[in-house]
């Protein structure tokens, strides 16, 4: 590697889209961001914007694949002279939803990685096959330059068994690799160690609860800078309401629709996954959509709103019991730094776990990292806008430069 090279391009590739973000970690600052969508569509679109190039610009299309998409970001960041052939270019971090038990770090990509990501793909039948797709186009236009493989599910394998294990038969869960795993690590992680910050201490002297609250959410109790429990599971369908996705539910409810209901396994899952949650009990999945709603009094947007808040309430509850101590209660991604209602009733009715808010600081728009509680609260609650891929950048340097 040039021993000056302080770029990373770090890649989010889904089954449809890339998101990309390049960054100098020289100041950390974002050189382009930018996306493509509707890969494989007549519709596809790539956005992309650079601060230091020529602003935003917007390309419509046909993008056929994944290979064309990346080969049209590589041609608009060489276009704002960000091209990958720079020397300064230091690696290509990709984010990875499951690394099972195997991937437990940061890990430089080669052929035996590629095929072990991919023996993860029942894991993660929707994204491992779309990350490995955007690892194997990235290494064919810079094979030179270092990839890091930066996995959703790293952060949470220090969950002790206790807490990772399901209470089904040994044998079974072992054939099977059925566990908690856990995802949104590198957001959890981010969050909990800017959470020390914020509160002025080193990650090993708090203990923060994450409430990672996007389209998918998901909680994570976090003691002295290691990861305890998280809600989400074996998949992303486990834990808090989410947008289209249910939480936890009684296994036997799948049981129910199949036998009851006539429902194929295939239809409980898109069920489960894509039309439950906020989406499923009141048809908007958009929590600015039920919140509007829930205000003018419709009773299935109010119902929702309640479901979804009284959720949190029950993990932070669970997870103040697994860590004896808290410090500070986190909201973080879209609807947790951005929507005071949800805040105020996630932690209405917690002042005997030491939760109270300053309504007014937690009213205050703001996207720097801040506090809402009251400062007789024995609990910190803060507000810490997410940053994955600043993290992914940060450890695919550092695996690099060590
Ligand atoms: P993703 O999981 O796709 O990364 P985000 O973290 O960007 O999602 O969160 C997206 C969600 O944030 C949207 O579904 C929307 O409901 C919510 N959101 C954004 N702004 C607000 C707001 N002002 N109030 C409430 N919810 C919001």
């Amino acid at each position: 590697m040039n021993a000056t090279a302080s770029r990373v391009l770090v890649l989010n590739s889904g089954s449809s889209s890339v998101k990309y973000q390049l960054l100098d970690m020289a100041d950390r600052s974002r050189l382009a961001v930018g996306l493509v969508e509707r890969i494989g569509e007549e519709t596809s679109r790539l956005v992309h914007g650079s601060p230091a190039g020529g602003g935003k610009r917007e390309q419509l299309g046909p993008i056929a694949d994944h290979a064309e998409a990346l080969k049209a970001v590589a041609a608009e960041l060489a276009a704002d002279g960000l091209g990958l052939d720079s020397p300064e270019l230091a690696a290509v971090g990709h984010r990875v939803v499951h690394g099972g038990t195997r991937f437990t770090e940061p890990t430089l990509v080669d052929d035996e990685v590629l095929a072990e990501i991919g023996k993860l793909v029942p894991l993660a039948p929707l994204h491992n096959p779309a990350n490995i797709t955007g690892i194997r186009v990235a290494l064919s236009l810079r094979p030179d330059i270092p990839q890091v493989a930066v996995f959703d599910t790293a952060f949470h394998a220090t969950i002790p068994d206790h807490a990772a294990r399901y209470a089904i038969d040994a044998e079974t869960a072992a054939k099977y690799s059925v566990r908690r795993y856990g995802f949104h690590g590198t957001s959890h992680a981010y969050v909990s160690r800017a959470a020390a910050a914020l509160l002025g201490k080193a990650p090993q002297e708090v203990n923060v609860i994450v409430l990672h609250l996007g389209n998918g959410a998901s909680a994570s109790a976090v003691r002295g800078g290691v990861c305890v429990d998280t809600s989400m599971g074996l998949t992303p369908l486990e834990g808090l309401v989410m947008g289209t996705r249910s939480g936890d539910l009684d296994p036997a409810v799948i049981f129910h629709l199949a036998r009851v209901g006539g429902l194929s396994v295939d239809e409980i899952d898109s069920l489960l996954n894509k039309r439950s949650g906020l989406l499923g009990m009141c048809g908007d999945n958009d929590m600015r959509e039920v919140l509007r709603r829930a205000g003018e009094g419709d009773e299935a947007a109010r119902t929702a709103f309640a479901t979804y808040t009284y959720r949190l309430r029950k993990y932070i509850g669970a997870y103040t019991a697994a860590l004896g101590r808290v410090d500070a209660v986190v909201f973080t991604a879209g609807v947790g730094e951005n929507s005071a209602e949800v805040r105020e009733a996630a932690v209405d009715g917690l002042d005997a776990l030491g939760l109270v808010l300053d309504p007014e600081a937690n009213s205050v728009r703001s996207p720097e990292p801040r506090i809402v509680s009251a400062d007789r609260a024995r609990v910190a609650v803060a507000v810490i806008p997410t940053d994955e891929e600043l993290e992914i950048a940060e450890q695919s340097y550092a695996l690099v430069t060590r």
